[in-house]
């Protein structure tokens, strides 16, 4: 029998392949590589696909991270020794992208429900260097709540989205990416909106945070050969831009198939060694990750494989139990642990089809 991707990355461009190659090449005859058009364009639907004022387009994900907190130093609104609350349980480009910019990152478990950073805990952790936190809506669920928005209001504190998993995710009809004062996005290939490449944006609908970001991502230079800021180079190259202008206009269909197949894992998996995540709220979770949860991952894992069912585990090592945070190593996480030790991702993507993701199902029901 056919081996079952994680992810069968061809199949899902196969999906665009006439309109992505006629793009490319649109790009490859126009001898304009960088800036031009296709990344005007693509910012200006991109903005309004997400509701902000402005997205600015960069090289990737935690470039897109980097520039927001960097631009929020040039701009005085953070210094270097300045805390940012970020949820323990994610991956480790949100955290690389605070310490990269001299800020200290603070560590926050998750709710063991939801999986995302627990507001209560977020509240505690505030103190008087605290000046931002950030948000990761992980597994492409939305981490936005009333009372976080409440909390950073209260404490005046920025409210930054990591929105790396989750592009097309609602709370109450807005999207998230344009919920807090300024969000990172990736377009890494694995994601829900994925280039052919490295790509990445900043939305928010402050027009001087986009100004910034756009200059530093440019060298800090927002005229040619004049530099204002210590910039540095990461931008979203037209053909990247292209691509991802032929996907974007199918998000909202590939998120909904996502979301079908999370409903099938939902209703199908009955064996009591698994525990399921949360069920998914059709507008709050855009299915980038499918977790379950059990006691013996690996040996589930490797049952699996040798059924031909390739999983992944998002993610294996926690970020404070990582050799280059080592100074974190005493720190203690329960919850972010126990996800890590027991957490595997299941395969979803929005050319599965309803056979292979019922395979999956009696595979997991019949293990033993
Ligand atoms: C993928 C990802 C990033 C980084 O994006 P890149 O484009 O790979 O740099 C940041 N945060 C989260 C939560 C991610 O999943």
């Amino acid at each position: 029998m056919e081996q079952i991707k994680f992810l069968d990355l061809q199949k899902i461009n196969a999906l665009h392949g006439p309109a992505i190659k006629a793009a490319t090449e649109r790009v490859v005859d126009s001898g304009w590589y960088l800036q031009g058009a296709e990344n005007k364009a693509f910012e200006a639907e991109y903005a309004d696909y997400i509701g902000t004022a402005h997205a600015v387009g960069c090289g990737n994900g935690l470039d897109a991270l980097r520039l927001i907190l960097r631009a929020y130093i040039e701009l005085g609104r953070l210094r270097p020794g300045d805390e940012v609350i970020v949820p323990a349980n994610t991956y480790i480009a949100s955290i690389l992208a605070i310490t990269d910019c001299g800020l200290v990152p603070v560590l926050v478990e998750p709710d063991q429900q939801t999986l995302q950073i627990d507001a209560q805990r977020v509240g505690e952790a505030v103190t008087p260097a605290t000046r931002a936190v950030m948000i990761v809506h992980l597994y492409g669920r939305c981490a936005y709540s009333e009372q976080i928005a409440e909390i950073c209001r209260r404490n005046d504190l920025l409210l930054i989205e990591d929105n790396a998993q989750a592009h097309g995710c609602l709370w109450h009809g807005r999207r998230t990416g344009s919920l807090g004062d300024a969000a990172g996005h990736s377009f890494y290939p694995g994601k829900n909106l994925g280039a052919l490449g490295d790509g990445g944006a900043v939305t928010t609908d402050d027009p001087e945070l986009a100004a910034m970001v756009r200059a530093l991502a440019n060298y800090g230079s927002a005229r040619k050969y004049v530099f204002d800021h210590v910039g540095f180079n990461s931008r979203l190259d037209e053909i990247q831009a292209a691509v991802l202008r032929v996907k974007l206009p199918f998000l909202d269909a590939e998120n909904r198939r996502r979301k079908e197949i999370a409903a099938l894992y939902e209703a199908g998996i009955t064996n009591p060694k698994i525990k399921l995540p949360l069920p998914v709220d059709s507008d709050s979770n855009v299915v980038h990750i499918f977790p379950v949860f059990a006691e013996e991952r690996d040996r589930l894992q490797k049952y699996l494989a040798d059924n031909g069912v390739q999983t992944l585990i998002h993610y294996p090592i926690p970020p404070h139990r990582q050799q280059c945070y080592r100074q974190w190593a005493a720190l203690r996480f329960p919850i972010t642990e126990q996800i890590h030790n027991q957490e595997l991702s299941l395969p979803v993507s929005p050319v599965m089809t309803t056979e292979e993701v019922q395979r999956v199902i009696n595979l997991i029901n019949s293990w033993t």
